[in-house]
């Protein structure tokens, strides 16, 4: 049966234009605090266009950002969006060994938690490199107290993906417990799964193919689980080095974004992702109320 799904997830990914894993090199990370910082401009006007359509989303905010820019994570929440974390600092995590990357996501957790008071629930990583290799980091994400992740992209692509893994919203039975995955949103066309959860692909796709797109998935009764970057809506960001096809990505139709998000909010309503899903508001409750019984 199709059910009528009202609600989908709109969420973004909150780091510096020049962070962005396509561009990393040692060097550039050693100069990061030397870049000229756009986050916090790109980050309020796309705060101020949602809050003009009454929409809320989730922000996954890296630590880096974060501690830099506290009152950015406070302006935030008081629109009513959900933080979440996207980790400290943006190191892909086939790169990291196990202790590191548990290093990296308690220190986000830790920050965006003494900014806001309150529970850090949801984790995407970088670049959504939880992968077949790195499948290890959804225990430790358990471990570390959340509830879900949103990175295990079932798509094949050169640098991320896990072309077989389970495309529907749903629980990731790990060695320390349960954690919900909230895939980014693919479609199946002709046999193939086409992502169709934003970022690149939003900018690629006419828009009016992306809408019939995400109409289908609607009506296979999915919630949609899309994502974006305050990068994305900054046409005139100053360019970086790198590759031609990463720069081909990163800079496609950055002058398109805004009007493109426009459109979407129109045609489709939104909510943070841990509204959307209170199954993952339950746990946390369960998980909470086990804690302090010290069941
Ligand atoms: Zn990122």
């Amino acid at each position: 049966m199709v059910s009528t799904i009202s609600r989908h997830c709109l969420s973004f990914d909150v780091e510096e234009h020049f962070q962005v894993s396509a561009f990393e090199s040692p060097m550039r990370r050693r100069h990061w605090d030397q870049f000229e910082s756009r986050v916090e401009a790109n980050t309020e006007r796309l705060l101020e266009i949602l809050a003009q359509r009454g929409v809320r989303a989730t922000f996954f905010v890296l630590g880096w950002v974060a501690e830099r820019y506290p009152s950015l994570v406070h302006r935030i929440a008081s629109g009513g969006h959900e933080v979440a974390s996207h980790g400290y600092a943006h190191e892909l995590i086939t790169s990291q060994t196990p202790n590191a990357f548990r290093e990296d996501i308690r220190k986000a957790k830790a920050i965006l938690e003494s900014i806001l008071s309150q529970s850090v629930l949801g984790y995407r990583a970088p670049s959504f490199s939880i992968t077949k290799d790195t499948m290890w980091a959804t225990e430790i994400l358990v471990e570390e107290g959340y509830v879900y992740d949103s990175s295990i992209f079932p798509v094949l692509h050169d640098r991320y993906g896990v072309p077989s893994a389970n495309p529907e919203v749903h629980q990731l039975l790990t060695a320390s417990g349960v954690l919900w995955e909230v895939p980014p949103s693919t479609v199946k066309c002709l046999g193939v799964r086409v992502p169709v959860a934003g970022g690149g692909y939003f900018r690629l796709y006419p828009y009016t193919l992306l809408r019939a797109l995400l109409r289908k998935l609607e009506g296979e009764g999915a919630s949609l689980v899309m994502y974006m970057h305050p990068w994305e809506f900054d046409p005139s960001q100053p360019r970086m080095e790198g590759s031609l096809l990463s720069r081909m990505r990163h800079y496609l139709n950055l002058d398109k974004t805004e009007i493109r998000m426009r459109e979407l909010l129109q045609d489709f309503s939104f909510a943070p992702i841990r509204e959307v899903f209170p199954q993952i508001e339950q746990m946390h409750s369960a998980r909470m109320v086990s804690q302090v019984s010290g069941v």
